[in-house]
Parts: C-alpha cells; structure tokens; sequence
C-alpha cells in the first residue's frame, strides 16, 4: 500500500478516487482497512490538506475532538459530545471529518455479512441482534448512527465546506436504497474541508450509554435554542443523524422488538435537554 502526503485541498482531491482514500487521524479506517471492510491501493494523509483549528465559527475538518471540547468559542452541546466521545487517546487522534464519515457500527456489517447495506437483499440485524439498532428510518437498514457530533450539528444547524460544494448537515446524509446503499453523499473524490457552526443562545448534549464513558450512543440528544425556537436531533437512533421537528415525533418510531426501549430513553433525554436549554 502506498501513502501519499499531498499539501493543499485540490492535490489531496486530485489524488482521491481510483483506490485512493483519505486518511486523517485514522482511528475508523484502519481497523477498516485491516478487517478488509475498505480496500485501497493508496492512503491520502490529509493532515496537511485540510485546514484544522478553530475560528469564530468555522472549524476546520481537521481539528481534532480533543481540541473542540476544550475551545470555549464552540458551542456547550458540541464540547460535550466531543467529551462523552470514545476515550481521551481516540479524541486526541480523531478528527472531526473523520467523525461525520465514520460508519455503522452494526456488527453484522462490521463482520461482513452479506447484508442490505452491503449489498444484499435482507438486513440480518432486524431478525438477529438488534438491542443497539434503529427506531427510526429502519425499514431497509436499521442501523443506529453513532456519531455523537454529526446529531449535534445538526441541531446546531451547522453548514459543510467542502473541496466541491457548501451542504447543510441533512444533505451530507441519506438513508439507504436499493440503487445506492451508502449513507453519506460525499463521493470518493471530495474533502470535507470547513465547518460553520452557529452560536445559539443555549444548547445541551446528552447521551445514554451502556456503560459510563468510552461507548457509542444508545440515544444522544442534542438540544439547540435561539430565540422560543428550540431544535433537536437524536444520535443512535437511526441509520443516519435525526431531526426531531417536536418531542411529539417520538410517537411517530418505529421500534424493533428490541429497540423499543430506546423510545422511553429518547422521550425522557428530549424533556431533560428542552428543560435545559429554555
Ligand atoms: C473504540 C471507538 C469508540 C468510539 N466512540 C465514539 C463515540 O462514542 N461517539 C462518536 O461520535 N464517535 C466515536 N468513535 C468514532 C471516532 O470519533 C472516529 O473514529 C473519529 O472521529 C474518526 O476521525 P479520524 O480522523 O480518525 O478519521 P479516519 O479514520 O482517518 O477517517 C474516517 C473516514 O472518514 C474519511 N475522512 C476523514 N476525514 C475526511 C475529510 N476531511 N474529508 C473526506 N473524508 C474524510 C476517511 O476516508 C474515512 O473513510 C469511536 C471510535 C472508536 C474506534
Ligand atoms: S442494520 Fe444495516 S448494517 Fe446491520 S445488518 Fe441490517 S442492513 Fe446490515
């Protein structure tokens, strides 16, 4: 496998596709890479392509979740799901691009079965294990998105930069179907480069776990007021971020057996977080 270090966006988008495939801190797609998840000819360090830090609002792709917990300029809600994040050395290496492009952590997929979101014709998930899976967007797939930080941009009402276009957060997602199983529209060739994430005038993130720390969303709530408009968004419940338009969506899910649970879970992190931020 070849490595390639290229020093500005348009090398490092010229250098994608074809094989290629973008490489930050590395934390998603090695184990990837290594359980032949992904395949790839040559790794695009994009270290030195991708701006990274903090100004204002924008946020380069690069930062790390490390460095945004720590920024008073960034909003409360998105330092505190870069905080309840993985562990302190995956938040030192992972970098907030890399955060939103990360994928499912369905164990079916992660051992290759031959599943809907690879391809195949039935999601495996929904007659097997699913205790972690979705209640919402689950008719295909019902994979449960774990990124913490992409539900709370969206709740945040964060916009995309990127080496080809300027996207808003829902944009950056799909739900799967049968001619286009993936999950993100970012094709093979672009860089997501900037972030702008507005301030709101208060916002909160909370996240139920499995455990205490170092655990993917059961059900993340990110909760974003400006002004008496107050927008949610949930983690871990569906196989891409999702908005919540009132707490009364809730009674629109559509659990598994197993996920039911994730109802009660979301009901109850939805008053807490609307609690907080009014
Ligand atoms: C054990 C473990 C626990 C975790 N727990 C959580 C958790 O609780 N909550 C949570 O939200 N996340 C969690 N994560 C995910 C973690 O935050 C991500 O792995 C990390 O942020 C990915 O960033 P990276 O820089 O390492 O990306 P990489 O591994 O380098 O890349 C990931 C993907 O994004 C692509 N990519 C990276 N940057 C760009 C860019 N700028 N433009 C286009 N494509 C790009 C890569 O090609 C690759 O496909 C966990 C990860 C692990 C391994
Ligand atoms: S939930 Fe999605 S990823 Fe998991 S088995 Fe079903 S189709 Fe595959």
């Amino acid at each position: 496998m070849q490595l390639q270090r290229p020093e500005t966006p348009e090398a490092a988008a010229a250098a994608l596709g074809s094989g290629s495939v973008a490489l930050a801190g590395g934390t998603e797609l090695v184990p990837l890479l290594r359980n032949g998840l992904v395949r790839a000819e040559t790794l695009i360090a994009i270290r030195d392509a991708v701006p990274r830090g903090i100004d204002g609002t924008r946020i380069g792709a690069g930062t790390t979740l490390a460095e945004l917990e720590a920024d008073p300029q960034i909003p409360q809600a998105l330092r505190e799901a870069c905080s309840l994040a993985a562990s302190p050395q995956l938040r030192t290496m992972g970098t907030i691009g890399g955060n939103l492009l990360q994928a499912t952590r369905c164990w079916y997929w992660r051992l290759d079965f031959p599943c809907y979101l690879h391809g195949g014709e039935r999601c495996h998930a929904r007659q097997g294990e699913h205790r972690e899976h979705a209640i919402f967007g689950n008719e295909r797939c019902a994979s449960a998105h774990p990124s913490d930080i992409a539900a709370t941009l969206l709740a945040l009402g964060a916009t995309l930069r990127t080496t080809q276009r300027e996207l808003t957060v829902p944009d950056l997602y799909r739900l799967p179907t049968d001619d286009n199983r993936k999950v993100t529209t970012i094709e093979p060739d672009e860089l997501i480069l900037e972030l702008d994430v507005p301030k709101p005038e208060a916002s909160t993130y909370l996240k139920a776990m499995d455990r205490r720390q170092f655990a993917f969303p059961m059900v993340g709530v990110a909760a974003a007021r400006s002004g008496h408009s107050v927008r949610l968004a949930l983690a871990g419940v569906a196989p891409i971020p999702w908005a919540l338009g009132s707490p009364d969506d809730l009674d629109e899910a559509t659990p598994l057996t197993g996920t039911a649970y994730k109802v009660e879970i979301a009901r109850t992190l939805v008053r807490r977080a609307v609690e907080a931020v009014s």
